[in-house]
């Protein structure tokens, strides 16, 4: 089932997202490889490589976006909360202790299922909303996720390793004309930005979705635990706050990604 989440911060991060990737792309392309390394055969294979890690992560980035999370399926019909503790529904209920309700999808959620507020869905074992794949991330498509990670990790370490290259390098075919070469110069300083700003960003977060994956406990369960003083590792929880917060930093003045909203344990 295809997804696509109507969230206008969303919306900012994957243009943004995209963006970034296409400058990088151009910057490696016309100002690094075409412009310092024409004389020999790693331009081309240093571009092949390049455009295969953009598109990979392209298409771990359309997964992570596009798939379902692991929405938990709505009801044919509304759930009468009355009868909750009665006849039917108790029945239907008796070996699903660990379930609960969620009043705004107005259905049943199996254990470690949370409500999105912007997907408007519950989610199972969802980890946080990340706008910057516009989705959530769930039981689902955490993969596709954590693989967009890897890949744009990948693509900021080979950029600034390429960028060296391109300074260390000589040269000799290379053009010698000042307005070139201070141009070549000053996109290479914005790559190195970009490429130290999103790598170092995505590695905080790639180290937190692997630990989570590791201790099987989701960033909802993580913040759970810190909210009622029960976590072993309160230094990390705080960080994980502070790493939420940084992930909704082009949309700020918005809506709060998400929160626990009230439910009956059934
Ligand atoms: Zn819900
Ligand atoms: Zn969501």
């Amino acid at each position: 089932m295809m997804v696509f989440v109507k969230d206008p911060c969303g919306f900012i991060c994957i243009i943004f997202t995209y963006a970034a990737v296409v400058y990088a792309d151009y910057v490696v392309i016309r100002w690094v490889v075409v412009q310092t390394m024409s004389d020999s055969l790693w331009g081309p294979f240093h571009v092949l490589i390049f455009n295969t890690l953009v598109f990979l992560l392209s298409y771990a980035h359309f997964k992570a976006m596009l798939s379902d999370p692991g929405a938990v399926p709505l009801p044919k019909t509304r759930v009468d909360f009355s009868d909750i503790h009665t006849g039917e529904l108790s029945a239907m209920l008796q070996n699903k202790d660990d379930w609960t309700v969620c009043t705004r999808c107005e259905t049943y959620r199996p254990p470690r299922a949370h409500h999105c507020r912007i997907c408007k869905r519950c989610i199972k074992r969802m980890d946080h909303h990340c706008p910057w794949i516009n989705n959530c991330v769930g039981e689902k498509n955490q993969r596709y996720f954590v693989q967009f990670l890897i890949y744009v990790t990948i693509l900021a370490v080979y950029a600034i390793a390429l960028v060296s290259i391109s300074w260390l390098r000589e040269c000799p075919l290379c053009s010698r004309e000042i307005t070139i070469k201070q141009t070549r110069i000053l996109h290479s300083i914005v790559l190195l930005i970009e490429a130290v700003m999103f790598g170092l960003f995505v590695l905080t977060i790639l180290y937190d979705q692997i630990e989570a994956i590791i201790h099987d406990e989701t960033g909802i369960e993580q913040l759970a635990a810190l909210g009622s003083g029960s976590s072993d590792t309160p230094k990390l929880s705080y960080r994980k706050v502070l790493l939420r917060h940084i992930c909704r930093l082009p949309c700020q003045s918005y809506q709060p990604t998400y929160r626990h909203l009230p439910s009956h344990t059934v």
